[in-house]
């Protein structure tokens, strides 16, 4: 737990959150600012940094974090026509909110992964 991290604080329950599942290890909620039909963050509830320092540190909790998004696309009905799993990373990634999280994003065509 880190005092000043948003997700750590939304996992201690300090700051509320639309929790849609949960495990021992992992939490996922909606978005605030929904960017699809579907917008679900996935996190560890252990703070990393972002995606890369999670996998060295720990690829077994990464593992979880991706099982917890493909069962949060089953549950959103999302598997027939598709998602998009997104782990923005650092400043050019355009990373908002340094505690690493999935973006399970879908509900509608999402268009190209780019904007051009
Ligand atoms: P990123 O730009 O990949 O770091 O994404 C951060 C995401 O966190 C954005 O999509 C925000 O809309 C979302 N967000 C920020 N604050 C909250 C919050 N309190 N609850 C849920 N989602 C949030």
């Amino acid at each position: 737990m880190t005092n000043d991290c948003l997700f750590c604080r939304i996992v201690a329950g300090e700051i509320p959150a639309t929790v849609v599942h949960e495990t021992e290890t992992t939490l996922a909620f909606r978005d605030i600012s929904p960017k699809a039909p579907v917008h679900v963050l996935v996190i560890p509830k252990a703070h990393h940094v972002d995606v890369a320092s999670l996998a060295q540190a720990d690829p077994g909790l990464a593992g979880e974090v991706l099982a917890a998004a493909a069962t949060v696309a089953d549950n959103e009905g999302l598997l027939l026509d598709g998602y998009r799993l997104m782990f923005n990373t650092g400043r050019n990634g355009g990373q908002e909110v340094f505690h690493v999280h999935a973006h399970v994003l879908g509900g509608a065509p999402l268009g190209p992964m780019l904007a051009r």
